[in-house]
């Protein structure tokens, strides 16, 4: 299951330094994920210090 990055985001980029198949992108801020290429994994939201994403 594809995560999304919630309105948590405080930008800081940690989730897209680690993804595995890089789709996390910088948006201006905050970042999102390309829910297309998401493979579920969760290691964006296990290096999160806010929380921001979540399941979808
Ligand atoms: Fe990348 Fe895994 Fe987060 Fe999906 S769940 S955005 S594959 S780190
Ligand atoms: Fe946003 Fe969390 Fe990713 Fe940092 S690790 S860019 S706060 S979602």
């Amino acid at each position: 299951m594809a995560y999304k990055i919630t309105d948590k985001c405080i930008g800081c980029g940690a989730c897209a330094a680690q993804c595995p198949v890089s789709c996390i992108a910088d948006k201006g801020g905050r970042y999102e994920i390309d829910e297309n290429t998401c493979i579920g994994c969760g290691g964006c939201s296990n290096v999160c210090p806010v929380g921001a994403p979540e399941e979808n």
